[in-house]
């Protein structure tokens, strides 16, 4: 039951649209390396497509019609779309949903440091890494700083070429007897990846004087006191800009494919749709997936629901009821990239269930870990309909399967949104060296993520599966 390599089924026209939409999500993740500026690209994307505000639409009250597009964001970090179509709310929408949020170092509230003449900050990881990759690599500082009077500074270091960079040094190998002999996961530990930010003394200071010279650099470059970082989310990420990868440009070498790849293929899918859709097209851009979903822009909090319940609202349905039925008839596809097979390492992979990169976007039935512990298992009869769906559609697609059974696993927000009661199943994008600072994905599964997220949205129906 092999699938084929879309590559070989495209083109020339099909291949020129590979690679502009290539050229295209490499800008978005050139400027889209936290949740923050994912949020800020995915709005201006829809505001320029003819999306408003939601807040605004609530504000105005006045009731909203099929084809009426509109955004919602939850505190700059999470991001929803719906365009109204046809049927009544509450007999489903056509749900896309992914991750904004990337592995990163975060900085600490209290970070900064000085010793032995460099001036550091302390860090907090984000997600799982694997900590010995993140050292020895230039890195950028992306976020934002809320000073007490409520303004903030955003701040973006290292990705303008004339820009300095900043990171994490290791050890030289001619002192590492000993640290070569330490397990992987002791090599570099959460406390050593302290990132160096000068080195400097401050003329006439004589004590810390390095660090004297950073807080001074802070204070009139960016306006920021040390006290403001009581205040701030500040990110650090790899420097590097996404590119082309292999002599054949078949594949992207970049920072945060997992999951600004889904994330990027579902606004461009939303986008496409037709002036009035079938069903109401909704888009989840959602923030703290790789820790758990957690807090207030986290898939298990309330902000889709509540939007949903608004949505509802306007268009007239039945408070309650209405958004039950809503929720609980929607289909969904749950938008995370999945592991590509990996040749260097096949033992961990049960081949004929892995998904290939380049043989197009990947359903993933369950996920989860052991006995498939923490899954979502799609029911059978809605990955029929999804099926047909795809091949109605000519998607390349292919079925996977996270490595091999009891080696490891992870989750999705899949099994957040099916407590709904709505359909759901993972689709997503196959990548190479997931939650390294820079991962690799095939062009052409891009192509059919768009192709399959598009498909989705447009023509996805009902469910027929009561008894
Ligand atoms: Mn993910
Ligand atoms: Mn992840």
């Amino acid at each position: 039951m092999e699938r084929k390599n879309a590559w070989l089924t495209y083109s020339p026209e099909q291949l020129e649209a590979v690679e502009a939409l290539s050229a295209s999500y490499k800008a978005f993740l050139d400027h889209g390396k936290t949740e923050r500026e994912c949020v800020r690209l995915a709005v201006s994307m829809a505001k320029d497509a003819g999306y408003r505000s939601l807040r605004e639409a609530i504000r105005e009250g006045k009731p909203l019609k099929p084809g009426d597009k509109l955004y919602d964001t939850q505190m700059q970090k999470a991001l929803l779309l719906f365009h109204i179509g046809e049927k009544p709310l509450e007999e489903g929408m056509n749900i896309v949903g992914a991750h904004i949020d990337s592995p990163r170092i975060d900085i600490k509230q209290n970070p900064l440091y000085e010793n032995s003449e460099l001036a550091y900050a302390d860090t907090h990881y984000y997600g799982g890494i694997k900590k010995y990759q993140w050292v020895a690599r230039p890195l950028a500082l992306h976020g934002v700083v809320v000073r007490k009077d409520g303004t903030a500074v955003n701040v973006v270091i290292g990705e303008d070429e004339n820009d300095p960079v900043v990171g994490i040094s290791d050890l030289l190998i001619h002192l590492s007897q000993e640290q070569m002999t330490k397990k992987a996961s002791e090599v570099i530990t959460g406390e050593g990846l302290d990132i160096i930010l000068a080195g400097q003394p401050l003329q006439g200071e004589e004590k810390d004087a390095v660090k004297a010279t950073l807080v001074k650099l802070l204070k009139e470059k960016y306006g920021i006191e040390e006290e403001d970082f009581l205040s701030a989310e500040l990110e650090a990420v790899p420097a590097e800009k996404a590119r082309d990868f292999g002599l054949d440009r078949s594949m992207i070498l970049g920072y945060g494919h997992d999951d600004r790849v889904c994330a990027y293929a579902e606004v461009q899918a939303m986008l496409s749709l037709p002036a009035v859709p079938e069903y109401t097209a909704c888009c989840i851009l959602t923030d703290k997936e790789e820790i758990g979903s957690v807090g207030a822009t986290g898939m298990q909090a309330k902000f889709f629901e509540n939007a949903v319940c608004e949505m509802l609202h306007l268009c007239g349905g039945k408070a309650g009821l209405g958004l039950r039925r809503a929720l609980a008839n929607s289909r969904m596809l749950s938008c995370d990239v999945s592991a590509g097979f990996d040749p260097m390492f096949a033992e961990a992979f049960e081949k004929k269930n892995a998904a290939m990169l380049g043989r197009g976007v990947c359903y993933n039935k369950f996920t989860g870990s052991r006995g498939k512990s923490g899954s979502n298992d799609a029911n059978a009869e809605f990955l029929g309909r999804v099926r047909a769906c795809m091949d109605d559609a000519q998607v390349n697609w292919q079925t996977a399967e996270l490595g091999r059974v009891d080696l490891g696993g992870g989750g999705t927000i899949a099994y957040i949104c099916a407590l709904y009661g709505m359909e759901v199943v993972d689709s997503g994008v196959a990548v190479l060296n997931m939650h390294a600072p820079q991962e690799i994905i095939s062009k052409a599964d891009l192509y059919e993520a768009v192709r399959a997220y598009t498909a989705f949205l447009k023509t996805m129906g009902a469910r027929k599966d009561e008894l």
